[in-house]
């Protein structure tokens, strides 16, 4: 089982190069963000538990996301490997994980200056089927609010708006930071210039991953 963590400040494109690994290769992405939101949409009761701190851009707690990911790297669809999008975003998180035995582990950072990042966000908008990635200024889809992959609408996400992402930004450096600089310090963290456009940077973490 091969396992990729890829790393980045919201709107570095995490999840837009985690959905192209997928369709390349034989790995599953497992998001996070997405977990929670379909628990949210649900309603389930760890849903309404969660929606609290996701809405408003703060860390849902480490227990209950730790959790969520053990479950899911466990399904029966997960073969060969998955990439994980959001997922270690605190310490706590990377002693979760490391109980989750991985053959092969391979990280990488997606590094992206600020202003890039909201003006990004801002322009985000994804699909509540499929949950693919958009954006109106960068990655235009063929027809407006459509998705290419499934037909289904486009929306965007509540915590996309300025004052929430400046939160997100403030809690990435103060929570994930660290982690970045763990994984660093490991010597297998694969460090990329996440500005350059979503095909440049594509090429790139093929070459890591195949
Ligand atoms: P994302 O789609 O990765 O931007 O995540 C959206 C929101 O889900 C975050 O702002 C957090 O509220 C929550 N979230 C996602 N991943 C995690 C995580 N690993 N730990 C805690 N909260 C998370």
């Amino acid at each position: 089982m091969k396992r990729i963590i890829l790393f980045g400040a919201p709107g570095s494109g995490k999840g837009t190069q985690a959905d192209k690994i997928e369709r390349e290769f034989s790995f599953k992405k497992i998001s996070t963000g997405d977990l929670i939101r379909a628990e949210v949409h649900k309603k389930s009761v760890i849903g309404n538990k969660i929606e609290e701190f996701s809405s408003r851009g703060l860390l849902v707690p480490d227990e209950i996301i730790i959790e969520m990911v053990k479950n899911r790297v466990l399904s029966d669809d997960i073969k060969e490997g998955y990439i994980l999008d959001g997922f270690p975003r605190t310490l706590d998180q990377v002693k979760g994980l490391s109980t989750v035995p991985a053959e092969e582990e391979m990280a990488v950072f997606l590094r992206v200056n600020e202003d890039i990042i909201v003006k990004r966000i801002l322009s985000r908008v994804s699909c509540e089927n499929c949950g693919n990635i958009f954006n109106t200024i960068f990655q235009i889809p063929a027809k407006v609010n459509v998705c290419d992959n499934c037909g289904s609408a486009l929306t965007k996400r509540n915590d996309d708006t300025e004052d929430i992402i400046k939160k997100r930004i403030v809690i990435y450096r103060a929570e994930t930071l660290p982690v970045i600089n763990y994984y660093r310090g490991k010597g297998n963290l694969h460090e990329l210039d996440a500005s350059k456009d979503i095909n440049t940077v594509w090429k790139e973490i093929r070459e890591l991953v195949k």
